[in-house]
């Protein structure tokens, strides 16, 4: 299997051999044929498996196969994050190549709306952008999308979980009815239905077993007290030797806090959310891509889709509060064939959601104790981070009993957990 099996313009088989790409993935495989023919698709697989290069490739060699002589736009991507959408730029325009007369722009709050005039003004084939801030450009009269020939929903799940359906609706209503749509999305709850119903005409439905994260990653459970998670992630990290360290963590104000006790401990991390300027969130990505600061601690929605080859390590602070997001978490290390580890610290409260998730995952998530860590130590001189009330209600932070999380010592998978450790 090659890309030479696909009628793709020359130019873009040259980008293709530039990227480094050899095989196609399967999603690959199957999507690129589909989108080649002009039909509407669905897709499902797994991150980290190519989508972008699935729909890009095809995207691209329509546009230089029947090129045109205004700058309409002709494709338009929409994702959820301004993270996705550079990362969703940067792929197109290197396998765009040496095609330098096709352009793209990104479009997304948080930033000046000014350079986006600029480059609407000039015409840009293709746009890569979020729904709120192209609406804001529709309605200034920025922006014509008239001339749409395809549009790309990626992440249409994430973009549904930020409420960003009814300014999707909105966008297709500004669009031609005649055109191709490709929708990417790693579940399909009713109402994406709906709206995909409604989005798309008579789709090829491309799934790739989902529910599997890539082989690749090894996972582990490490439980833990509450108090001393932050302890213990600093000693986790110690053994790690790896200048690419993902972690998440439930909310922004425990991402901050996180990342301020690890700086206090020595290690250079950066901040990721979505309470953080474009310039800081750039600017945070940006060295952890380039390896100057080793640890990321991000929330779910800042982080969701990236792709940075070089992690080697995700380490869920918070347990996610779904399976789908765990298998979207760890999906951020092991890509591209290389190798990745998965720990997850869970206190006592977490037991559902980890059997909820080895339920979706249909393996057991191995649990282990971190050997020579003091399970049993105060948290003085540390500083503790209490868990927050999931939903506003329960045991809230400041109310939790001092030591309930000491009694997962007695539960029988720590115990079990322990045992295992002491066996070696
Ligand atoms: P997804 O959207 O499915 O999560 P991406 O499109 O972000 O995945 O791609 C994941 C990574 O795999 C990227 O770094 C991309 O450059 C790389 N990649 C894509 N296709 C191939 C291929 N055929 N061979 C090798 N690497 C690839
Ligand atoms: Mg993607």
């Amino acid at each position: 299997m090659s890309f030479s099996q696909f009628p793709l313009h020359e130019s873009l088989h040259d980008a293709i051999a530039a990227a480094g790409f050899q095989t196609p993935t399967p999603i690959q495989l199957a999507a690129i044929p589909v989108a080649l023919s002009g039909r509407d698709l669905l897709g499902t697989a797994q991150t980290g498996t190519g989508k972008t290069a699935a729909f890009a490739l095809p995207l691209l060699h329509h546009l230089l196969l029947h090129p045109r002589q205004t700058r309409q736009t002709r494709v338009l991507v929409l994702t959820p994050t301004r993270e996705l959408a550079d990362q969703v730029q940067a792929s197109i325009q290197q396998l765009a190549g040496n095609n330098t007369a096709l352009r793209s722009a990104t479009i997304y709050g948080g930033v000046g709306m000014a350079a986006q005039e600029r480059a609407l003004r000039n015409g840009t084939e293709i746009l890569v952008a979020c729904p709120g801030r192209l609406l804001d450009h529709a309605s200034r009269g920025n922006v014509d999308l008239r001339g749409v020939e395809c549009l790309v929903l990626d992440e249409a799940d994430r973009m549904l979980d930020m409420g960003f359906l009814p300014s999707m609706r909105r966008i297709i209503a500004l669009l031609p009815r005649e055109r191709q749509t490709m929708l990417f999305s790693a579940t399909f709850p009713p109402e994406l239905n709906r709206f995909a119903a409604q989005a798309l005409r008579d789709p090829e439905r491309i799934t790739m077993g989902m529910s599997a994260p890539p082989e690749t990653i090894a996972h582990a459970v490490y439980p833990v007290p509450s108090a001393l998670k932050t302890a213990l992630l600093t000693a986790l990290l110690k053994g790690i030797t790896s200048d690419s360290v993902l972690i998440f963590t439930r909310t922004k104000h425990r991402a901050d806090r996180v990342a301020s006790h690890l700086s206090r401990a020595g290690y250079r991390a950066g901040v990721l959310h979505s309470n953080r300027t474009q310039v800081e969130r750039s600017r945070a990505l940006a060295n952890f891509r380039a390896g100057t600061v080793p640890y990321l601690v991000a929330t779910d929605i800042a982080a969701r889709g990236l792709d940075i080859s070089t992690i080697s390590h995700v380490i869920n602070f918070d347990i996610p509060d779904t399976a789908d997001a765990y298998i979207h978490r760890i999906g951020r290390t092991g890509r591209a064939l290389h190798t990745g580890e998965a720990f997850t610290l869970v206190t006592r409260e977490d037991f559902e959601i980890v059997q909820t998730i080895e339920k979706a995952l249909g393996e057991r998530l191995p649990t282990q104790l971190l050997p020579g860590f003091d399970y049993q130590q105060t948290t003085a001189g540390h500083e503790p981070m209490p868990e927050e009330s999931r939903n506003g209600g329960g045991y809230g932070g400041g109310n939790r009993r001092p030591h309930a999380g000491m009694a997962y010592l007695a539960s029988p998978a720590y115990q079990e957990a322990l045992a295992a450790v002491r066996r070696g």
